[in-house]
């Protein structure tokens, strides 16, 4: 809050910690984790993102808005009557990928829900090998396969992701303009699966990334304040943000209203090397694996060799 006299929270008076001009409310550190999980909980009966007795994996990086993912679908679970576990990709980024595991490791065993970790190296390559400028593309696309691949084999539903309206927004903007209008199809609080493809379910999808901050920080949960190293720099989100500051409410508008866009879906087939789903001959995931993975393996053969010179030595 800016200075001058302190705000008191609108449900109990207590000094408050934050004030949120979209809603024309402040509250305390006690008052906006309930406020917050009821905005999830509407949200989620509105655009109806879970189904009873659905099984619900959560995809988690440690990240404040996977964080916040997690515990306001553990509160929600037993009201809702679904079922919910954790999946982490350890994406072999250094010592960001260490913490982040450590982390999602603490928030499920804090909230007492299973986490399923899945090596991203299991599949002959890291994204440390990746050696390109579009890392970020190489590592999402990877992510969302290993997802998918893990949801459909081990028999959930639903995958939830934690992308909030900042997210959205600044992709809706970089896809408008390379001209991908059928991306914005995918962008639904739930988008239902097809063929090998799971259903996809986005709660936090009208939450800024600072009411997801907020949550996470007056609900004390651990989380991962450390970007990845690879994060580029997100014009669009600045853009966004002085968007925001000028007209309250503006992220959460847009968002909503994009809802309401036309569907357009490309075509598909199945990758001829695994039989996933792909718009191509081979899909972009097997690529990467041959890619990488070779230059992986070239990696550790040199070093093996260069260790038997120096023992040699
Ligand atoms: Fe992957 Fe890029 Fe995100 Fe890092 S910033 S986790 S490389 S997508
Ligand atoms: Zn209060």
């Amino acid at each position: 809050m800016k200075g001058g006299k302190a705000k008191k929270c609108k449900k109990c008076g207590k000094r408050a910690v934050v004030s949120l001009k979209n809603y024309k409310i402040s509250l305390c550190q006690d008052c906006f984790p309930p406020f917050f999980e009821r905005l999830i909980e509407r949200d989620v009966k509105k655009y109806r993102v879970i189904r009873e007795n659905e099984r619900v994996l959560a995809a988690v990086s440690g990240g404040k808005d996977s964080v916040a993912l997690l515990s306001a679908l553990s509160a929600l679970s037993s009201n809702f009557n679904f079922h919910l576990e954790a999946l982490h990709i350890d994406l072999g980024i250094g010592e960001y990928s260490r913490r982040s595991a450590e982390v999602c490791r603490k928030l499920c065993q804090e909230l007492g829900i299973e986490l399923n970790t899945v090596r991203l190296s299991e599949y002959g390559f890291t994204i440390s090998d990746v050696n390109t400028r579009k890392v970020c593309s190489v590592c999402g696309n990877a992510k969302r396969y290993i997802f998918n691949r893990f949801a459909r084999e081990n028999g959930f539903d639903v995958i939830a992701t934690g992308h909030n309206a900042d997210d959205i927004l600044a992709n809706f903007f970089k896809n408008w303009l390379a001209g991908n209008r059928w991306w914005i199809e995918k962008q639904m609080p739930r988008t239902e699966g097809f063929d090998r493809v799971v259903t996809r379910i986005r709660p936090l999808i009208l939450r800024t990334e600072k009411e997801n901050a907020v949550y996470v920080l007056t609900k004390q949960l651990p989380f991962l304040a450390d970007e990845c190293p690879n994060a580029p720099q997100d014009r669009w989100k600045e853009i966004i943000y002085e968007i925001e500051a000028k007209i309250p409410g503006f992220k959460q508008n847009f968002v909503r209203n994009m809802f309401k866009e036309s569907k357009e879906i490309p075509e598909f087939r199945y990758c001829s090397v695994c039989g996933e789903i792909s718009t191509s001959e081979i899909c972009q995931f097997c690529r990467n694996v041959m890619r990488y993975g070779q230059i992986a393996m070239v990696a550790r053969s040199s070093a093996e060799s260069s260790e038997e010179v120096a023992k040699k030595e």
